[in-house]
């Protein structure tokens, strides 16, 4: 057996995989393959309902906002977000806080004025800066509540005099979230809600039709609303695998049951980091993710014999970002603990025997 500690895609649980690869065959019993059922055929509508359902429920997804299913990743929301939402020769203020963010706010100066509210790039992105303004006149702010590549989460979200936008691609469902504090919450679905092919956006609908530019259908969210996620062919397969991840997730007694799993397991790999005196945590500790949990080792040498020991003990995903080295352990929903503890025993044999 795995243990995949990969960053994302992320894993996925073994019996949606199950569910999935028997609905490529035959799909609900329709004698068709999931692949090749009409998008606009009752069966798929179902599933595209049961699985907007499932995020307002799981969410508390309060009314007047839309929950929609669309392409293109994370990545594309970076510019969708400005298209729809900051005003010709408007600002919006983004918070900094990794890569991502960076990716982000670049996106949003083809739109209007970005202002760089707060960063923490003078340390490689090791804490989240909390200490800012944001100015009365920002069409937003945006924020990224768990940055993948460093290991940091933000533990409290800051409020905001304007919408607040998040990307959360990277922890959505692995806490408990007050959407209605949110004008627009955003995420990749390929870590912890599915596979790689659908993007979840949560829109307030009230702060959509501020702008006066023209935006092309795809890119705009109001098409898309109007469309039920379906103004294109949709990404069938990979909402249909969203939709049995948010069904487990729901089995397991939701959001706040999963929370105090993923506290659990983080909570173990960070008491073992801090105490094994080969290992270091990178985040400072009142940021550190409960999702990606980064570390090195305080000797560098020690970095490659310890992810051949972890390849041995079937720990797979392990290495760490290119920009930060070491090591990531990305411990999503349906990692499972006992996955946790097989890294702690490899960590323990490894210190053992470096002793
Ligand atoms: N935002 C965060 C926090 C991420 O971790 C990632 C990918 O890892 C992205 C955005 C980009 O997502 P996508 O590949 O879906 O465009």
């Amino acid at each position: 057996m795995k243990h995949n500690f990969g960053a994302g895609p992320g894993i996925l649980p073994q019996e949606v995989l199950k569910q999935a690869a028997a609905a490529v065959i035959n799909f609900n019993g329709t004698g068709l393959s999931l692949l090749e059922i009409s998008h606009r055929s009752a069966e798929f509508e179902a599933v595209l309902d049961e699985a907007v359902s499932l995020v307002k429920e799981l969410f508390e997804v309060p009314s007047g906002y839309s929950v929609l299913f669309l392409q293109g990743g994370a990545s594309t929301q970076f510019a969708m977000v400005p298209y729809n939402l900051l005003p010709e020769g408007g600002k919006a203020a983004y918070v900094e806080s990794g890569v991502w963010a960076n990716k982000a706010l670049k996106e949003a100066k083809y739109f209007g004025t970005v202002d760089v509210v707060a960063t923490s790039k003078e340390s490689n992105f090791t804490y989240i800066p909390k200490d800012f303004e944001v100015p009365a006149d920002a069409a937003y702010l945006h924020i990224t509540s768990n940055n993948t590549i460093y290991g940091t989460q933000l533990q409290q979200f800051p409020s905001s005099p304007v919408p607040l936008v998040c990307d959360m691609s990277s922890d959505i469902f692995s806490r408990k979230v007050n959407v209605a504090d949110f004008g627009l919450i955003y995420a990749g679905a390929q870590k912890n809600m599915g596979p790689a092919g659908v993007t979840l956006v949560i829109v307030k609908d009230d702060i959509l039709g501020k702008v006066d530019r023209k935006i092309p259908a795809m890119f705009n969210y109001q098409t898309q609303i109007e469309g039920g996620s379906m103004y294109n062919t949709p990404p069938v397969f990979a909402i249909y695998v969203s939709m049995l991840t948010l069904n487990w997730l729901k089995a397991k007694g939701g959001v706040e049951a999963i929370e105090k799993d993923n506290l659990a397991k983080s909570k173990a790999l960070y008491t073992e980091i801090d105490r094994n005196p080969l290992f270091k945590a990178v985040a400072v500790p009142e940021d550190r993710s409960h999702m990606n949990v980064c570390f090195v080792a305080e000797n560098p040498e020690h970095e490659k014999p310890f992810l051949k020991l972890c390849d041995e003990k079937g720990i797979v995903g392990l290495k760490g970002h290119r920009s930060v080295g070491g090591f990531r352990a990305s411990i999503y929903n349906a990692l499972p603990i006992t996955s946790v503890h097989v890294l702690i025993e490899t960590m323990q044999e490894f210190a053992e025997k470096n002793k």
